[in-house]
């Protein structure tokens, strides 16, 4: 016989979603279970965000030596030990992982269940021999990578978010199938770290983001080497002693591509599966659980946050959807999903952030918008650093509302945060230029960008005839 457990909320999954509402709820000393099955921490802290970030820094360091000559330094090639960058990575997951613990959540008074959970009923979910009849169920369990339809794929070893932060021996010739985020940022740091990367993008790199904005990333990874081929069907994939062979689709012959490691980073799936949700009467489609603005399912005991409810998929996301659940099922606080008001970071080297709505997406909603650029070139603290690629390029409506801002350049993703708060509030661009900002910082760069929007009303033909009246006041 089961036993029967009734707390106020049940959480499935413990990822960025799941901790984030389970650890609001014991705040709030709200009776919580949560069920995870795998990892505590989910993908960001184990397969995702946290390791990609360890493994991007030492690239990055591994660059900042190859090129310390434009700082008139030698310059030196850097002795790659990849079980020591293994470490590293493990090393920082280790350190962040106090933080997501079993152990800590039961001391905050959460229930944990390690194992997979299912619902039985529309009001009932089992896991490891308990039946949880919770007030408010919330289902957080993430995405997962989805390998493409490719003849041949399944005949290989291939790599996933899962797999490759365990590589202990630096891939020599790594194919990444992808050119999304999440492929060109490992790409960068691959080859950084020295081996030959080569990118198959089906579409264009970086599809999502203003074309603009995109192109300074790319170009710099291809400067530093990562062979980007966007626009290319492959054929099929053969295996090749322990790597692979990959054949595009040509027009006559096909062409071979060689891999000692693939990467396969091209689409992520909502981990709906094995759920019982249709047990438990909530809907669900290709990109995940249904919901409304609410975050609530087609079963109104059942809210869905994260990964697994289909909008943008970050970290950041699923805690701004846990903090919706946290109002709403336990408060009954009206709130509404702004999916415009969650911000994005690529972290390739410059990074690419955006806040609201790219160029086009406003346009198709506002009509008429202004836009208005500033160069890093212009930066001086940029120029200091010999990092003055990218620019800063925001949207405005006619009547001068922000509308979006994005920034490909140098720590782009510290730099979007003032943007963010600006779109959150609705604040108009002349009053991002009243601020003074200190001097010499790369946050000068939205400052001036926003001063471009007065320099239009310095144009204004009234101007002079207003200064020639107040010159006979003496
Ligand atoms: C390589 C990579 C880099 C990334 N980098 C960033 C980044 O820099 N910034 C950013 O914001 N986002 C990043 N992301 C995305 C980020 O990791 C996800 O958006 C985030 O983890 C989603 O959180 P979640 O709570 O929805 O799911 P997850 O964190 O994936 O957690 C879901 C949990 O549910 C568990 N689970 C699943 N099914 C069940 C079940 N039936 N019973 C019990 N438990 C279950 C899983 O085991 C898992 O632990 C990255 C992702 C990848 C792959």
């Amino acid at each position: 016989m089961s036993e029967v457990l009734k707390p106020d909320l049940c959480v499935i999954g413990a990822g960025s979603g799941g901790l984030s509402v389970a650890a609001a709820a014991a705040a709030m000393q709200v009776s919580c279970v949560l069920v995870e099955k795998g990892e505590m921490g989910g993908d960001c802290l184990n397969y995702g965000c946290v390791p990609s970030k360890a493994l991007i820094a030492a690239g990055h360091a591994a660059h900042t030596m190859r090129s310390a000559g434009r700082f008139g330094l030698q310059a030196v090639e850097p002795r790659v030990d990849m079980e020591r960058v293994h470490a590293h990575i493990h090393g920082v997951i280790a350190a962040i992982a106090l933080n997501d613990s079993e152990a800590r959540f039961t001391s905050m008074g959460v229930k944990v269940i390690r194992v997979a959970g299912k619902f039985t009923a529309r009001d009932c979910l089992e896991a490891g021999g308990y039946q949880i009849k919770a007030r408010r169920f919330v289902i957080a369990t993430g995405s997962s990578a989805v390998p493409p339809p490719i003849p041949g794929l399944d005949q290989v070893r291939f790599l996933t978010n899962e797999s490759v932060f365990d590589l202990k021996q630096l891939p020599p010739r790594l194919v990444v199938i992808g050119g999304g985020p999440i492929g060109l940022e490992l790409s960068q740091a691959f080859r950084r770290l020295g081996s030959e990367v080569t990118v198959l993008e089906a579409a264009r790199a970086l599809s999502r983001e203003d074309p603009e904005l995109a192109a300074t990333a790319i170009a710099r990874l291809r400067a530093e080497g990562v062979d980007i081929r966007e626009g290319v069907k492959i054929a099929r994939i053969e295996a090749r002693g322990s790597g692979a062979r990959i054949l595009l689709q040509g027009v006559e012959v096909e062409e071979p591509v060689d891999a000692s490691h693939v990467l396969v980073a091209a689409g992520r799936a909502p981990n709906v599966n094995n759920l019982g949700l249709e047990q438990a009467g909530v809907e669900f489609e290709r990109r995940g659980v249904k919901v409304d603005a609410r975050m609530r399912s087609s079963n109104r005991r059942i809210y869905a946050i994260g990964d697994v409810a289909g909008s943008a998929q970050f970290t950041h996301a699923a805690n701004y959807h846990a903090g919706l659940v946290i109002r709403s099922a336990l408060f009954r606080l009206p709130v509404r999903m702004q999916p415009h008001l969650v911000p994005r970071v690529t972290y390739t080297d410059p990074e690419i952030a955006v806040a609201g709505w790219t160029e086009e997406q406003a346009r198709e909603k506002h009509g008429i918008v202004h836009v208005y650029r500033w160069p890093f070139a212009e930066n001086d603290r940029a120029q200091a650093a010999r990092e003055s690629h990218g620019h800063i390029k925001v949207v405005t409506s006619k009547k001068g509302v922000i509308l979006g801002a994005g920034i490909a350049g140098p720590h782009a993703g510290e730099l979007i945060m003032p943007w963010q708060m600006a779109i959150t509030r609705a604040m108009k661009i002349g009053e991002m230029a009243s601020f003074v900002s200190p001097y010499p910082t790369l946050s000068e760069v939205s400052k001036r960008v926003a001063v471009t929007h007065l320099q239009k009303g310095l144009s204004n033909p009234w101007l002079p005839r207003m200064l020639a009246f107040m010159r006979r006041f003496g």
